[in-house]
């Protein structure tokens, strides 16, 4: 089956000279009017809507914020004259896929519509795949976790009835069991949490990163107490477009490490800090610990990469999943370290990851301007 494109300009010659570019390849159906092109976005499926901004029903903006409305993930290119440049910039921000400047010749066209469309069946190959392994684990993590629980009760069980008759030599036995079950259950979780950070689980919401990261404090404050640790954060901690999960898993797996991995000697410090990046959120989170040998740098980020040259208990799947999870919002990570010298690692959001709501509120404003 073709893929199904939605063409919407007010003008017939342009409708038809689109139609006859992309009809051997796609299924296309065109629309004149905003109001024609959302009833259409309603009743059928499309892989992509080809959208003029300046239609004269409706700017192009409010179309897609509507359109998103009723289909959150329907993909837009947006089709501007050279002179409004900005506004095709601003629906990149809001979230089409792409624009094409007027005018444009065949070849550029197929080119970008055949990016978008092949881009939005990677995505939703990712989602099912992503989708298979979430059940996958939770199927199984459900599952030995009820054989967890019965081998943690019957070593309890022992321990209290049959202490006299394990003599001390059995009792050690019995703390290896229980020290190896509950390794085991944090195994689980990690891997838990690694397949859940694939998919987005909930509604962006604005984040004070400031507030998120007094909750992550807390979270460690018997460490942070223990160790005496210096904490600092910058002043100017911006509020981000997130999942509060997601930011609060990041920064709780980046701060967690840099408590883990400090070093005896000295007394630990935690800085967290944005650095200048006109496109991104820049976080970074620095640490006076005992740092990561050069061979290390790259492999710590994989599943189960752990560094070598310490003791210090882990599963080796935090940086996955914080790793995974920027992936799929459109970050990135990457740290600089030495060994004995700490470690600071930095990470990059996107500065607006906007959802049908938003999309629908700016394109008011727009309208109303
Ligand atoms: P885990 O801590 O469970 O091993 P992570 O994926 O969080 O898993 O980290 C992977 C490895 O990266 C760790 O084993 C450690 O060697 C190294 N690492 C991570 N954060 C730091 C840090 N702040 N300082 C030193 N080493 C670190």
């Amino acid at each position: 089956m073709k893929p199904a494109i939605l063409i919407v300009d007010d003008e017939a010659s342009v409708r038809e000279y689109l139609s006859s570019i992309l009809a051997d390849n796609y299924e296309v159906t065109t629309a004149a009017t905003g109001a024609d092109a959302l009833d259409l976005i309603r009743d059928e499926v499309f892989d992509l809507v080809i959208c003029d901004l300046m239609i004269p029903d409706m700017s192009g903006l409010e179309i897609m914020a509507r359109a998103r409305e009723q289909r959150p993930d329907v993909d837009f290119i947006v089709l501007t004259a050279y002179g409004s440049l900005e506004s095709a910039i601003k629906a990149i921000r809001l979230g089409a896929s792409d624009y094409l400047l007027k005018p444009f010749d065949p070849e550029e066209l197929r080119v970008h519509v055949q990016n978008a469309v092949g881009r939005r069946l990677l995505r939703s190959e990712y989602e099912a795949r992503t989708r298979e392994l979430h059940s996958f684990v939770t199927a199984i993590s459900h599952d030995l976790s009820g054989h967890l629980v019965s081998l943690r009760g019957f070593a309890r069980r022992l321990r209290e009835h049959c202490a006299e008759l394990l003599g001390e030599e059995g009792r050690g036995y019995l703390e290896h069991i229980d020290s190896s079950a509950e390794r085991m259950e944090r195994l689980m979780t990690a891997i838990t949490e690694f397949a859940k950070a694939g998919a987005a689980s909930g509604e962006v919401e604005f984040v004070d990163v400031n507030e998120l990261l007094g909750q992550v404090f807390e979270s460690f404050a018997e460490p942070i107490q223990q160790k005496d640790v210096e904490l600092k954060v910058e002043p100017d901690m911006p509020v981000i477009v997130a999942e509060w999960i997601d930011a609060y898993r990041i920064f709780h797996n980046l701060v967690g490490n840099a408590l883990k991995y400090a070093r005896d000697d000295v007394k630990p410090r935690v800085e967290v800090g944005v650095e200048e990046n006109p496109q991104h959120h820049q976080f970074y989170v620095r640490d006076n610990g005992i740092g990561i040998p050069r061979e290390d740098l790259e492999r710590i980020f994989e599943m189960f990469g752990r560094g070598s040259g310490h003791a210090v208990p882990g599963t080796g799947l935090g940086l996955a999943i914080v790793r995974r999870i920027l992936a799929r919002v459109g970050g990135r990570i990457w740290v600089e370290s030495e060994e004995q010298e700490g470690a600071t690692f930095h990470f990059t959001f996107p500065k607006l990851e906007p959802r049908p709501e938003q999309l629908a509120a700016s394109a008011r404003e727009e309208q109303d301007r």
